[in-house]
């Protein structure tokens, strides 16, 4: 949608109207509009930088895509077609309506405004390429029949929630065509843990947590803070689904080990500094009274009891020195052990993807096939929670489309 809307704007600039079609496999547009941030659309984040994202391409690549449609020419944008922004506590930006409909909508009277051509339920099967001077460059068959066009602007997004259309059919076709695609797995996905495991049972409640991924020395490769929800089947909120493309990268470091704390701010020592003043200064408050003021109770029970076998009643005077140490490692190092994720069908976006290397970054233009772009979710770039996504495909759409008009 941003291709095709900055594809005629920048055309018609220079006085000129070519054709602009947007084929989609899908009976509806922009699917994953509607459902982004729950129904209301976190079109962006207030703070966008190159750390925000992941996957194989240069920070500095990464950079100049974001340097090409700033967070504020984002909003003016958004402002321009009648979505105000607001900004919220966590600095994500949702449209003042809080209706993800309000953005969907406003895209689609954007495009028909420049006179787009949208061809729904066209499922793109083939992009053949032509030799030059055979009429036009791309002959694209779809599930309703061929068409042709000088250029092409490639937009299949990933494999996270196919049910939306997009399901990765994506990549073979620009494989067929000369692209490579690195391997792809499931990004801000909630994660499974080992049946039974006691954090299961505190299904609903919500912690203050840093997730620390660490390699086969020890080493910590990846931190993540955050709010960790616990779940039946194990852990979702955004520390997870922000950690869980972690857990398949840095594949020489395996085994890797997945921890919590709970107390994020402090180490095991000054934990335990805080354990030992406590029991000084109120040798007969219960252990698991003193925890309760930290922590949601029900958790607070459960790693007292469950987990450590610690009688919650006991006074901190006579919790034992072997206790307090397994206490304080619970709350600071607690071992996540994490057997898989949910999938792409619970997945957000797709980590991996075509190579950034393989595309000229300020025109998105394919280095593999002139004529060729490529925007969005299919490349091997993907950000964490918090709109970045969404920049992403809004900065790489409108390069794409412009370069693609001129
Ligand atoms: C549940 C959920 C919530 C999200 N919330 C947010 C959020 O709040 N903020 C944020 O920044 N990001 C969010 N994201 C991520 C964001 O939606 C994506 O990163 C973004 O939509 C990617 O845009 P895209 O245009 O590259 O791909 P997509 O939005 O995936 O669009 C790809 C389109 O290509 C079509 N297609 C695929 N293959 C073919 C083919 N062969 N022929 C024709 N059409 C085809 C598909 O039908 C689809 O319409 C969320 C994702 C999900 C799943």
């Amino acid at each position: 949608m941003m291709a095709a809307i900055f594809a005629k704007r920048a055309a018609q600039a220079e006085g000129r109207d070519p054709r602009v079609s947007v084929f989609d496999g899908a009976k509806k547009l922009g699917a994953k509009i509607l459902i982004a941030g729950g129904g209301r659309c976190n079109v962006t984040h207030d703070v966008v930088s190159p750390a925000d994202y992941f996957g194989g391409a240069s920070r500095n690549t990464v950079k100049k895509v974001l340097k090409s449609f700033s967070v504020k020419e984002t909003t003016a944008f958004f402002a321009e077609l009648g979505v105000e922004l607001k900004r919220e506590d966590t600095g994500k930006l949702f449209p003042i309506t809080d209706k993800a409909r309000t953005v969907l909508d406003a895209l689609h009277r954007a495009m028909s405004n420049a006179g787009v051509e949208v061809l729904t339920d066209h499922r793109v099967t083939n992009l053949q390429v032509r030799e030059a001077g055979d009429g036009p460059r791309f002959m694209i068959q779809t599930s309703r029949g061929p068409f042709t066009a000088d250029r092409v602007v490639f937009a299949t997004g990933g494999k996270a929630l196919p049910a939306t259309g997009s399901d990765g059919g994506g990549y073979a076709l620009l494989q067929r065509i000369g692209h490579s695609v690195t391997e792809t797995w499931p990004a801000l996905v909630p994660l499974v843990l080992q049946d039974g495991h006691f954090l299961t049972e505190l299904s609903g409640i919500a912690v203050d947590a840093a997730l620390t991924l660490s390699g086969k020395t020890g080493k910590a490769l990846y931190r993540q803070d955050g709010a960790l929800l616990f779940t039946h089947f194990g852990l979702s909120g955004p520390a997870a689904m922000d950690m869980s493309r972690h857990l398949r990268d840095y594949a020489d470091q395996a085994p890797r080990k997945l921890t919590a704390s709970f107390c994020p701010d402090l180490t095991f020592e000054q934990l335990e500094r805080v354990w030992l003043d406590a029991a000084e200064q109120h040798p007969t408050r219960a252990v698991g009274t003193h925890l309760r003021g930290r922590l949601p109770e029900r958790f607070a029970q459960t790693v007292l009891s469950r987990y450590l076998g610690v009688e919650p009643e006991l006074p901190l005077s006579r919790l034992s020195r072997e206790d307090r140490r397994a206490l304080c490692h619970a709350l600071t190092a607690m071992p996540l052990p994490v057997v898989g994720d949910r999938g792409y069908k619970f997945a957000e976006v797709t980590a991996g993807g075509v190579p950034m290397d393989e595309v000229t970054t300020a025109t998105m233009a394919s280095k593999q096939c002139e004529g060729l772009y490529l925007c969005g979710e299919v490349l091997d770039v993907d950000g964490r929670i918090g709109g970045y996504n969404f920049q992403w495909a809004w900065c790489t759409g409108r390069l794409a489309g412009r370069a693609a008009a001129m």
